[in-house]
């Protein structure tokens, strides 16, 4: 049973986060759907100039970027498509989608967003 996202503390938004990026990213670890881009003419074309990117890849738990597939990587694994398209759709529901953010920047804007809903 879903917690209504007005009666959830600090700590329930934390977990869950934690909880859906985790299942992402296993999903992509298992289906490896950009173990070689299927955009490379778009040179860098998902992290391109992102302020999170280091020269060893990203430095954060970005569940939107975990989430999020190009078409052409839609195209060629829907069965993940369809799995990653569920946690999205549950993450958008508690507004923990932000992009290129870090998980520290995606809850500090729900939480801005809890308290103005209870002024
Ligand atoms: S989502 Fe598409 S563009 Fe991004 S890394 Fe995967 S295959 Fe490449
Ligand atoms: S936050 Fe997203 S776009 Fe930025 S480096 Fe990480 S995965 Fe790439």
């Amino acid at each position: 049973m879903s917690i209504s996202m007005y009666n959830m503390t600090q700590k329930q938004y934390s977990d869950l986060y934690t909880k859906l990026y985790n299942k992402a990213n296993k999903i992509i670890c298992t289906d490896k759907p950009c173990q070689t881009c299927l955009e490379p003419d778009k040179s860098g074309y998902c992290c391109f100039r992102c302020a999170h990117l280091s020269s060893t890849g990203c430095t954060v738990k970005a569940l939107y970027c975990k989430v999020w597939l190009c078409t052409s990587a839609r195209l060629a694994f829907p069965k993940t498509a369809c799995k990653l398209d569920g946690i999205m759709r549950r993450a958008n529901k508690y507004l923990l989608l932000k992009i290129r953010a870090s998980k520290k920047e995606t809850l500090s804007q729900v939480y801005r967003i809890m308290a103005l809903t209870k002024k």
